[in-house]
């Protein structure tokens, strides 16, 4: 999609690299090159599927196209806390600590993960600990994934930033609007809701509680055609395509050639 010379920064908070088993995806890295090289968005945040056979491996190609992509592409680990604690721990340790990853994943559906139970505020903690912001998948997967499963920990972490990722999918969006009015600490990724939701959430809770993602690759020019309808103050779509990922995941960012 060709862009204007002073159109806003578009860092995409929600991509994903490699395989899915559960889902029967897979995304290679030529294809996100692809996104970056022809300027469609200036940064992404990559993870791994929840379904990836082996996510470690996934984190490293991640990092790897980082290092091709500096200032472009960064990384949130995501591997499933049901593998126990040590190998959890050990792994999302590597990812923010050596990899310089910039995120948690809880995949409330993806790894059977209930955000209040032991594996869920493992993810919390580590993320807190850590110094990076949690996202989780909320929406489809219901219960585990409606977006009030988040309330009593986002309490108990005031000071770690929770990203709600698909603000409730369409279904559950008035939930995670909701949710995040009486919670300072959670910002919504927009991917799947929809136009009219997207409006209301940045009217209801301001720009600088929302941001961009779009999930899957083809889905990019049909979320960004969301904001560019919907969002029609320049300075809000300043904050919600960029403004915001940048602040809440601190990032360094660079610009498309
Ligand atoms: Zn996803």
């Amino acid at each position: 999609m060709p862009r204007d010379a002073d159109s806003p920064l578009i860092v995409d908070t929600h991509m994903h690299l490699g395989p899915c088993d559960g889902f029967d995806l897979n995304v290679e890295e030529a294809q996100i090159a692809a996104v970056l090289d022809e300027g469609a968005v200036d940064a992404v945040i990559v993870q791994p599927f929840p379904g990836a056979p082996d996510a470690a491996a996934v984190h490293d190609r991640i990092a790897a196209l980082a290092r091709r992509y500096p200032q472009r592409v960064f990384g949130i680990a995501s591997i499933n806390p049901h593998l126990g604690e040590a190998v959890y721990l050990d792994e999302v340790r590597r990812c923010v600590t050596e990899l310089g990853f910039v995120g948690l994943k809880l995949h409330t559906i993806g790894h059977a993960v209930n955000p209040q139970h032991r594996a869920g505020r493992m993810v919390f903690e580590a993320a807190a600990q850590l110094g990076v912001p949690a996202m989780v998948h909320t929406g489809t997967g219901a219960p585990f994934a409606l977006p009030s499963m988040v309330l009593p920990v986002a309490r108990d972490y005031p000071e770690l930033p929770i990203v709600l990722a698909h603000a409730g999918y369409a279904m559950y969006t008035p939930e995670a609007m909701a949710v995040a009015s009486v919670s300072p600490s959670l910002y919504l990724e927009t991917s799947w809701s929809t136009s009219l939701q997207l409006g209301g959430m940045v009217k209801s809770l301001g720009a600088e509680r929302v941001m961009y993602g779009s999930d899957l690759l083809a889905n990019i020019p049909v979320e960004l055609a969301k904001y560019h309808s919907i969002v029609t103050d320049r300075e809000q779509l300043r904050q919600t395509l960029g403004g915001t990922a940048q602040r809440v995941f601190g990032l360094e960012l660079g610009q498309a050639a």
